[in-house]
């Protein structure tokens, strides 16, 4: 199926994150604000966590909660792939090459920029909008979903890396808006979606310009909070 994919779309681009092995919790006392992120409790615990960790290699499997389809690419067609250390992409075809040169240690989203400039577009196959990355670009050049997240880079050495995105579980709010210009067929079982990454940004940008809680949920407890937080620092509230 992966290959039928590549062959279809010419140039696609995956999320390769790799959260599960080379994350590791915040050191003790780093606790910044709107962050949504515990500390360890402990400097004997954080060092315990930095050495279960690896670095971030690029024959690392990708993240399970990335979905099936992204890992099927990375195992089966030659790719490049970014170095970012915790929210790397990697993508195959022609212009592959060019999309991965936009990943930054501090912009983890660039590849979606560069997808946007090249008019690209997003496929969503069997999901929904949660696991549209694209969205996270909107909020995040609006100040919104900007976490600070820690990695294993080297064995000993760990770093902090800026503009982590966070929770999605709200995005298929913004369907609505969305749904005149995407296209849709069914596959067997599965929902096959197609719309511009230019018109999710646009559409994502209005609705987060509008209300900085828009598709984000109130629970406590949950990462959309200090989401909404950061975006109202943002405008001085
Ligand atoms: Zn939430």
């Amino acid at each position: 199926m992966a290959r039928a994919i590549v062959a279809a779309c010419g140039t696609v681009v995956v999320p390769s994150g790799t959260w599960e092995l080379t994350g590791v919790p915040a050191p003790p006392g780093r606790e910044r604000p709107n962050n949504a992120y515990r500390p360890s409790s402990t400097w004997d615990e954080f060092d315990r966590r930095v050495g279960q960790a690896v670095p971030f290699s690029a024959g690392l499997p990708i993240d399970r909660d990335l979905g099936a389809i992204s890992e099927a690419v990375r195992r089966s067609v030659d790719h490049v792939r970014g170095h970012h250390p915790l929210f790397s992409f990697l993508a195959t075809g022609p212009l592959s090459e060019a999309v991965i040169a936009e990943v930054r240690l501090d912009w983890p989203l660039g590849p979606i920029e560069a997808l946007a400039e090249l008019d690209g577009e997003v496929l969503l196959l069997g999901v929904g909008h949660a696991a549209n990355t694209a969205v996270h670009l909107a909020e995040q050049r609006l100040g919104r979903s900007r976490f600070y997240r820690y990695a294993k880079l080297a064995p000993g050495v760990w770093g902090e890396l800026p503009n982590i995105p966070g929770e999605s579980h709200r995005f298929d709010d913004l369907e609505p808006a969305l749904r005149a210009s995407t296209r849709e067929v069914t596959i067997g079982t599965c929902r096959a979606r197609l719309v511009r990454v230019r018109d999710v940004l646009q559409q994502a940008t209005a609705a987060v310009a509008r209300d900085a809680g828009v598709l984000l949920c109130d629970d406590d407890k949950c990462r959309c909070v200090a989401a909404r937080r950061q975006r109202e620092a943002v405008l001085g509230r």
